[in-house]
C-alpha cells in the first residue's frame, strides 16, 4: 500500500513538472537562434572548473565559501534522494547499498552535509534579513524576488532538518541490517536511546515522508523562483560562449552588404536566402536567442555583476542583473502571447518599458560583469544587440555617436577631419 501511494504521488509531482517544463520550452521556442555548439572538451573542462569547482565563486571568499558548500552538499544529498524513490517504488531499505564503499561515503557525506547546509541556510536567512548586504538588494528586485529567496531558504533547511531526524532515527530503530555511514547522527542517536525501538521507527517514517514529499514540493516550486538555477546553472555555464569576452558576434547580413558594396558582382547578392532579416538586434522577448533566455532563467541574481560594474557604482541607472530579471519578466507577460501567435503584440517593449534607453547606453562594454557572473552569463553582448536595434532599426544613437557615424561616413574616420589630412599633425 505504502508503495502504491508514494508511486502515485510520484507520478503527479513528475507531471506537474514536465508541464512546467513544457511551458518553458514553448518559450524556448519563440526565440531566435544563437551560436552552434562546438568545442565539447573545452566546454566540459569550463563546466568543471565553473559550475562544479565553482571557482567564479571564491572571488568572494567568504560567501563564496559559503555557497560552495551548499553546492556541493546539495549535489550529494541527490544520491539520498534518488535511493529513497528508488526505496518509496520498489519497497525496502537502501536500495543502493550494494554500491559498498561509494554508498556508505555518499550517505556519510550526506549526513555531514545536512548539518553544515542547515547552517550555511541560517547565515544566508540573517544575512539577507539582519544584514540587508547591499549586493542581495536593487531596485530590480521586487519583494516576491525577496519572499522567493527566503520561502527556497527555508524550504532547504527544513529538508536538512528531516534528513537529520531520518538518520538519527534510523540509527534508533536498531535495523537488523544497517546500511550507510552516519558521522554525525552516530553521535547523537545515543541522546534519543531511550525511545523504543518501534516509536523510534515511527519518527524515521514520519522524517522520510516529509522529506521526500518536501523535495516533490520544491521541484515543482523551483521553476517559478529564482531558485530554478539550482536546475540550470551547470547546463547554462556548459552552453555558455567559448569566444574571449568582449569578442563581438557577427551580423552576417550587414557582412554581406558591405562585401556587396565593395564588389557588386558577388554571387551571393542574388540568393534569396539573403533577404533582411526581420529584425536587426533586439527589441522584444522574439528577438532574444535561447542563450539569452536561458541566461535569464539560470541568473541568481546574486548581484555579484552589478557590484562590480562601474556605470552602477558611479550612480547610472544600469544594472546588469537587471537585464536578466526583465527579459524573464518580459517572457512570462509576452511569452503566452507569442506562443499562440507569433505576431502578436501587446503594445509594449523589452526596450523602454523594461530597459531604458539611458540603461543601454550606460554601459562602458568593460566586462568587468562578465568577468564575475558565476554562470558566466555575457551581458554586455546583450547589450550591443540592443543597441544594434536601436541604432540599426530606430537611428537612435547618443549625439557623440551620430557625429562620429557621420564622420565615418563622410571622412572615413571618427574624426571630423578627411583622412586625407590624418598626417597633418606631424607638421
Ligand atoms: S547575471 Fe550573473 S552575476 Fe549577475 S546576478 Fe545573475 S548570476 Fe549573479
Ligand atoms: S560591461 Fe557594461 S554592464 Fe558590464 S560591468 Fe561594464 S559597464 Fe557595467
Amino acid at each position: 500500500m505504502e508503495q502504491i501511494v508514494f508511486t502515485l504521488i510520484l507520478l503527479v509531482a513528475l507531471g506537474v513538472f514536465a508541464f512546467t517544463l513544457s511551458k518553458i520550452i514553448a518559450f524556448f521556442r519563440i526565440t531566435k537562434p544563437a551560436y552552434p555548439v562546438r568545442d565539447i572538451g573545452k566546454r566540459m573542462v569550463m563546466t568543471l572548473q565553473t559550475a562544479f569547482l565553482q571557482d567564479k565563486i571564491f572571488r568572494f571568499p567568504l560567501s563564496g565559501f559559503l555557497h560552495a558548500m551548499v553546492f556541493w552538499g546539495f549535489l550529494t544529498i541527490q544520491f539520498v534522494n534518488l535511493e529513497m524513490v528508488i526505496d518509496g517504488v520498489f519497497g525496502g531499505s537502501k536500495s543502493l547499498a550494494f554500491l559498498g564503499f561509494f554508498h556508505s561515503f555518499m550517505v556519510g557525506a550526506a549526513d555531514v552535509f545536512a548539518w553544515v547546509v542547515a547552517a550555511f541556510v541560517v547565515i544566508f536567512l540573517v544575512r539577507r534579513v539582519v544584514l540587508h548586504v547591499k549586493r542581495l538588494d536593487g531596485k530590480e528586485l521586487k519583494p516576491k524576488n525577496h519572499y522567493d529567496a527566503y520561502i527556497a531558504l527555508g524550504l532547504i533547511f527544513v529538508l536538512m532538518v528531516t534528513l537529520m531526524g531520518k538518520n538519527i532515527f534510523y540509527l534508533v530503530s536498531q535495523p537488523e541490517s544497517l546500511a550507510g555511514a552516519f558521522p554525525v547522527s552516530s553521535l547523537l542517536a545515543p541522546l534519543f536511546s531511550g525511545v523504543s525501538a518501534e516509536g523510534a521507527y515511527m519518527v524515521y517514517k514520519g522524517n522520510w515522508w516529509a522529506h521526500i514529499l518536501l523535495v516533490f514540493v520544491f521541484a515543482n516550486i523551483l521553476p517559478y523562483s529564482k531558485h530554478f538555477h539550482i536546475f540550470v546553472s551547470i547546463p547554462n555555464v556548459f552552453l555558455s560562449r567559448t569566444e574571449p569576452l568582449g569578442q563581438l558576434s557577427n551580423m552576417e547580413k550587414i557582412q554581406e552588404e558591405v562585401k556587396l558594396m565593395m564588389n557588386p558582382d558577388t554571387a551571393f547578392a542574388a540568393a534569396p536566402e539573403n533577404a533582411a532579416p526581420e529584425r536587426f538586434g533586439v527589441a522584444d522577448v522574439e528577438d532574444i536567442s535561447w542563450k539569452n533566455y536561458i541566461d535569464s532563467l539560470a541568473c541568481t541574481q546574486c548581484g555579484r555583476c552589478t557590484a562590480v560594474c562601474p556605470a552602477n557604482i558611479t550612480g547610472k541607472e544600469l544594472s546588469p542583473r537587471k537585464l536578466y530579471v526583465d527579459i524573464r519578466r518580459r517572457m512570462n507577460e509576452k511569452g503566452p502571447g507569442l506562443r499562440k501567435n507569433k505576431d502578436h503584440n501587446d503594445g509594449k517593449m523589452l526596450i523602454r518599458d523594461y530597459i531604458k534607453e539611458e540603461e543601454i547606453w550606460a554601459c562602458t562594454t568593460c566586462m568587468a560583469c562578465a568577468q564575475e557572473c558565476p554562470l558566466n552569463i555575457d551581458h554586455p553582448a546583450f547589450i550591443v544587440d540592443l543597441r544594434r536595434y536601436l541604432v540599426m532599426e530606430e537611428s537612435k544613437a547618443g549625439a557623440e555617436l551620430n557625429a562620429m557615424f557621420s564622420n565615418m561616413e563622410n571622412n572615413g574616420a571618427p574624426w571630423q577631419y578627411s583622412h586625407e589630412d590624418r598626417l597633418k599633425w606631424t607638421e
